[in-house]
């Protein structure tokens, strides 16, 4: 049975989606799926303050997106009008939305919480980076930030959701974090590596300390590698970020500089 929040769910219709507009390859423009779509209007690069970065709104018969002046990047102005399409096109998304008034506001995406928005952010992942176009980028070869760098360039996402993409993808054990260099904001891991009993009960979570001495952290003492997108590397014992973890095991951690984000990204990948 399918739930709200369904991430299967909601990436099926990002994927039906993109074949009802005929669309194959990459990167995919969702204005141009927007504009297929009789019933909506968008509008890019309004003033809507600092906290939001897109609204969904309803007038007149018309459903209406609002894609704020203060979005970052390109790639997560992409990201805001791909995630407000997934309210557009999810079922019961446009009932929910506006049973508690006529808008709705996106604010921070990566820390989207509740149903609606987790969906949303899947169908948004799933239209800009279509497991049809992860497969084709990868070509079998996955190899951590190289292979999020060609996800990011290629489908023209940022490199942050480049790396949940890749996570929720590939095959081999991968943990993805994002961090100021001292602590975790963000963690998500490969469901190969959720999956291993070994590693149950040490997930690394919001908040936790990075290791002393590690890539990560030493590249976080360095803001103006962090500002020049830098990449720092290093084989490290996996017992550096679990404690718990055999002591044979290796994996090679990858950090890179996020630039005036001033966040690091942090690729950690078993190795065989
Ligand atoms: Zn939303």
């Amino acid at each position: 049975m399918e739930v709200p929040g369904s991430e299967d769910r909601a990436r099926r219709v990002a994927r039906r989606t993109l074949e009802e507009c005929n669309i194959s390859g990459l990167p995919v423009e969702p204005t141009r799926i927007a504009k297929s779509k009789s019933q909506l209007l968008v509008q890019t690069g309004v003033d809507l303050g600092k906290e939001a970065y897109g609204v969904f709104s309803y007038h007149r018969g018309h459903f209406i997106i609002l894609i704020s002046a203060h979005c970052h990047t390109r790639s997560h102005r992409r990201f805001s009008l791909a995630h407000e399409l997934g309210h557009f096109c999810l079922p019961n998304h446009l009932e929910a939305i506006f049973s508690t008034g006529p808008s709705h506001l996106t604010t921070n995406l990566s820390a989207a919480d509740g149903d609606l928005e987790k969906e949303a952010n899947f169908f948004a992942s799933e239209l800009l980076m279509p497991k049809w176009g992860v497969e084709r980028i990868l070509n079998g070869c996955a190899k951590g930030l190289d292979s999020i760098l060609r996800i990011s360039k290629t489908c023209e996402s940022s490199l942050v959701s480049s790396a949940i993409r890749y996570a929720n993808h590939v095959r081999r054990p991968t943990v993805i974090l994002e961090s100021d260099g001292s602590s975790i904001s963000f963690a998500t891991l490969s469901d190969k590596l959720w999956g291993a009993s070994r590693f149950r009960g040490n997930r690394p979570r919001p908040g936790d300390a990075i290791p002393e001495g590690s890539p990560t952290a030493l590249l976080g003492g360095q803001s103006g590698e962090v500002l020049a997108r830098r990449t720092r590397a290093e084989v490290v014992s996996a017992t550096k970020w679990f404690p718990d973890a055999p002591s044979d095991l290796l994996f090679n951690e990858e950090a890179r500089g996020l630039g005036s984000y001033g966040k690091i990204l942090t690729v950690l990948t078993a190795v065989d």
